[in-house]
């Protein structure tokens, strides 16, 4: 028995407008939940959830919630410190909040480490008849970027848990085998 029940601890960050569905993400990945009605993220930090990769490494997630702080369309630097990957999300059905991502990316590269990994996500799939920023202009701007992009719905569960599977392995790649 080894003193820890993981071999790695990654910190994860959403961020992104607010509305998007961070929080429903977060939901939806740790705990298989959803609900409809705009949630308080106030007072809710993080939560924790553990991966097993292919070769039985456990990664231990410590995904972090903005408590609403986005709502003021900025985040405190506090929130980025130490972070291994951050999840920046629109909403597929809301123009304005995929206009912000460059914002957003603007304010990780000020406050995140160089080395921090990003992951684009287009939130709200479901919603097919609402939805006004397609597959291919985000893809292009994610290639502009230089970050991966995923499509996601937390309402029906679809790919939420391939983002941040695919998040860690992009950090364990960049990382190597030293973490913990
Ligand atoms: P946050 O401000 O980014 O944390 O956004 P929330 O997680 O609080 O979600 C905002 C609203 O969008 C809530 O009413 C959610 O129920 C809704 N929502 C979040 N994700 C989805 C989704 O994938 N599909 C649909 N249809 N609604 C969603
Ligand atoms: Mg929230």
């Amino acid at each position: 028995m080894s003193a820890t029940d993981f071999d790695y601890l990654f910190k994860l960050l959403l961020i992104g407008d607010s509305g998007v569905g961070k929080s429903c993400l977060l939901l939806r990945f740790a705990e298989g939940s959803f609900s409809d009605s705009f949630m308080s993220t106030i007072g809710v930090d993080f939560k924790i959830k553990s991966l097993q990769f292919e070769d039985g490494k456990v990664v231990k997630l410590q995904i972090w919630d903005t408590a609403g702080q986005e709502r003021f369309r900025t985040i405190t630097s506090s929130y980025y410190r130490g972070a291994h990957g951050i999840i920046i999300v629109f909403d597929v059905t809301d123009e304005e909040s995929f206009k912000n991502v460059t914002s957003w990316i603007s304010e990780i590269e000020n406050y995140a480490s160089d080395s921090v990994c990003k992951l684009l996500v287009g939130n709200k799939t479901d919603l097919v008849e609402q939805r006004v920023v397609s597959r291919q202009q985000a893809e292009e701007l994610a290639q502009r970027l230089g970050i991966p992009y995923i499509e996601t719905s937390a309402k029906t569960a679809d790919h939420v848990e391939e983002a941040f599977v695919m998040m860690t392995k992009e950090i364990r790649n960049r990382t190597g085998n030293a973490a913990l």
